[in-house]
């Protein structure tokens, strides 16, 4: 039985402006109220320019919700234009930025060396890394689904500490299944979501392994999350769409009830 604590995190993407925000957050308080957040912790990344407003919302009304940057800056600060520092969301009360979302490699080119820099940056300030792998279809046509996300898996946390890599949240997301309703079954998840965990032990030994959560995430819904959340080596997910409405995302959440 495993000890880790399954995490729920919903990835809004670019969507809902910060009064949009403000009213799903508020109706996610009222419905996380028959949700066991001792059980699970739920998380949401919203825009960033949303991230104030979530704040002020989880802080006054006191809402068990965790929420972070939906991407990091690999820089500190500086000449960077438009991006926001791993500082500057600490600075918020955040405690999470993924990194490495399948939208950032294929939209803005983001390689392993950059989601290396990026997760370096996140524990620089204080915050834990939603590292996101996952294969194309192309690659998981020709059954080189596991070996291809390892390698991003590899390379995203070259270099971290033992502790860093206890406390690193891993996304599997294989690409085809993410916005589209192609969801892997629990089998394809359970295997990449174990071959990542057995990957983490080679390098980091079995204290890492056994902590570390590995999420899934690619057309989540409350239909299928129970399943998924059966498999051994899946501590959670990470929800796009489904995210977006207060009540299938507490649904999603309160999988245990
Ligand atoms: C995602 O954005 O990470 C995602 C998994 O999206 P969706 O749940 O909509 O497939």
């Amino acid at each position: 039985m495993s000890t880790r604590t399954p995490l729920m995190a919903g990835n809004w993407k670019m969507n809902l402006d910060w009064k949009q925000g403000l009213a799903l957050v508020e109706e996610l308080g009222e419905r996380l109220k028959d949700v066991d957040t001792s059980a699970v912790e739920v998380v949401v990344l919203p825009p960033f320019v949303d991230i104030r407003t979530v704040q002020t919302v989880v802080e006054s009304d006191r809402i068990p919700l965790a929420y972070g940057g939906q991407d990091i800056s690999a820089h500190e600060s500086g000449a960077y234009t438009g991006e926001v520092s791993g500082q500057m969301l600490k600075a918020l009360g955040a405690s999470y930025a993924a990194v490495g979302h399948s939208e950032r490699r294929e939209y803005h080119g983001e390689d392993e060396q950059v989601t290396n820099a990026k997760v370096k940056a996140a524990f620089a300030a204080g915050l834990v890394p939603i590292l996101c792998v996952g294969e194309p279809l192309e690659q998981r046509q020709a059954g080189k689904h596991v070996e291809y996300t390892l390698a991003q898996l590899e390379g995203g946390i070259e270099g971290l500490t033992a502790e860093q890599a206890a406390q690193i949240v891993i996304a599997y997301e294989p690409v085809w299944a993410i916005g589209t309703g192609e969801v892997a079954t629990p089998d394809d998840a359970q295997e990449v979501c174990r071959e990542i965990r057995e990957a983490l032990r080679a390098i980091h030994g079995d204290s890492v392994a056994d902590a570390v959560r590995v999420l899934y995430g690619g057309s989540v819904k409350s239909s299928n999350v129970v399943e998924l959340m059966g498999k051994e080596d899946v501590d959670g997910a990470l929800v796009g769409g489904a995210s977006l409405k207060a009540e299938e995302f507490a649904k999603i959440a309160g999988f245990q009830s």
